[in-house]
């Protein structure tokens, strides 16, 4: 799904030099590669802070934390996502509440968010899924109207950029009051073991999160709230102050193996390919959807066959998710009912992703496309 080893060769001697510099200065943790890397990332995404985790599950769990949420406390995020997003309001003991997607960006559904809204409810969590920002014009809009905290993970969507409807453009995960992204391999931006940060435009905030992160210290030995120990290493700060200014050549190759595919399959009757929010195409001049994930819709009913066609075939695909979250054992509740969430249901049935990353080249793009519309014929 990735080549990581591929993309290693091209940039081997900027990160090399910049693990060296770790290994030469012998500070692991908290050594100034980590301060470089926090404040290039603040530049790049505009933002005032940016606080670095040990990954992306622990920046969500944190962001919560921070924002002083409690037990009870509703927090709606989409049914159709990673676990951790669940995982973290489930073990906070703050109530998840789960609700459906929309049909074509796979995006939390604006209208079973609204009506998912009690007065318990405190906050949204909005997944900017595969790499495409959700509609954070009418989630502001929802979240002012009812006082609610916006936390977007954008573990899958750093380096996008939103569009507002009165033009403006900003980046993801610094939209709401605080954005959670991961730097997991694979991920768009990734390192090389584990890593995570916060980004938030709030000092009192940002401030707080910096004591979490740190054993809820903010004077040394004095700790005044719990906290955690959740750090980037400095390594993975090297490894990641090396590739972030190539983030955005990043982003153009991921949409340039989107377009060759959005064209291959253009005219198959059975396939669904991906829409973006703001364009109806992959479009050349915004980076509204960064495809962490290509992910097609095989609407004949032959998702699995193809599946199992293309790994035969060694090209590797993955079904991305196949089980919704509201019907996970660790995650089932009464109060879910299987009428809601039609459009995850359909999705975890027919989706697939294809292999989407930097290397890419037109050789491996067109055996990809010619054995799937060879196969779906
Ligand atoms: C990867 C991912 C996470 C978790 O990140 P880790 O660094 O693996 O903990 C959270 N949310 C989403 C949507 C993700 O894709």
């Amino acid at each position: 799904m990735v080549d990581l080893q591929g993309q290693y060769q091209q940039i081997k001697e900027t990160v090399d030099n910049s693990i060296q510099e770790v290994l030469n200065s012998s500070t692991y943790i908290n050594g100034p590669l980590v301060k470089e890397f926090q404040k290039n990332l603040e530049d790049y995404l505009d933002v005032k802070h940016v606080i670095p985790c040990a990954n992306g599950t622990d920046a969500l769990q944190i962001a919560m934390m921070g924002l002083g949420l409690e037990q009870g406390d509703e927090v709606i995020t989409a049914d159709f996502t990673f676990a951790a997003t669940v995982e973290v309001i489930a073990l906070l003991k703050l109530t998840p509440v789960l609700v459906d997607v929309d049909s074509k960006t796979y995006n939390i559904d604006i209208d079973a968010l609204k009506k998912a809204i009690t007065p318990k409810t405190k906050a949204i969590v909005p997944v900017h899924l595969f790499g495409q920002v959700a509609n954070m014009d009418a989630i502001l809009e929802i979240a002012r109207e009812h006082n609610l905290f916006i936390i977007e993970d954008n573990a899958q969507a750093i380096g996008a950029d939103y569009t507002f409807k009165n033009g403006t453009k900003q980046k993801a995960g610094t939209i709401g009051n605080v954005g959670t992204t991961s730097f997991f391999p694979s991920k768009n931006l990734g390192c090389y073991g584990d890593g995570g940060a916060i980004f938030t435009n709030d000092d009192k905030l940002a401030h707080t999160l910096r004591g979490i992160v740190n054993h809820g210290m903010y004077t040394r030995y004095y700790h005044d709230v719990v906290g955690v120990n959740s750090r980037l290493d400095s390594i993975q700060a090297g490894v990641l102050k090396a590739k972030l200014p190539l983030l955005d050549s990043y982003c153009e190759a991921r949409r340039n193996a989107a377009r060759f595919y959005n064209n291959a399959f253009a005219n198959n009757s059975s396939i669904t390919t991906p829409t973006t929010a703001s364009c109806d195409e992959v479009c050349d001049t915004c980076n509204c959807h960064v495809f962490h994930q290509y992910t097609l819709q095989i609407t004949n009913g032959k998702r699995d066959e193809l599946h199992k066609h293309l790994l035969g075939k060694g090209i590797p695909n993955a079904i991305y998710y196949p089980v919704a979250l509201h019907s996970q054992k660790a995650y089932k509740d009464a109060r879910y009912k299987e009428e809601d969430f039609p459009v995850t249901n359909n999705l975890i049935k027919t989706v697939i992703s294809l292999p989407m990353h930097t290397e890419l080249d037109k050789e491996q793009l067109t055996f990809i496309t010619e054995s799937i519309t060879n196969f779906l014929k």
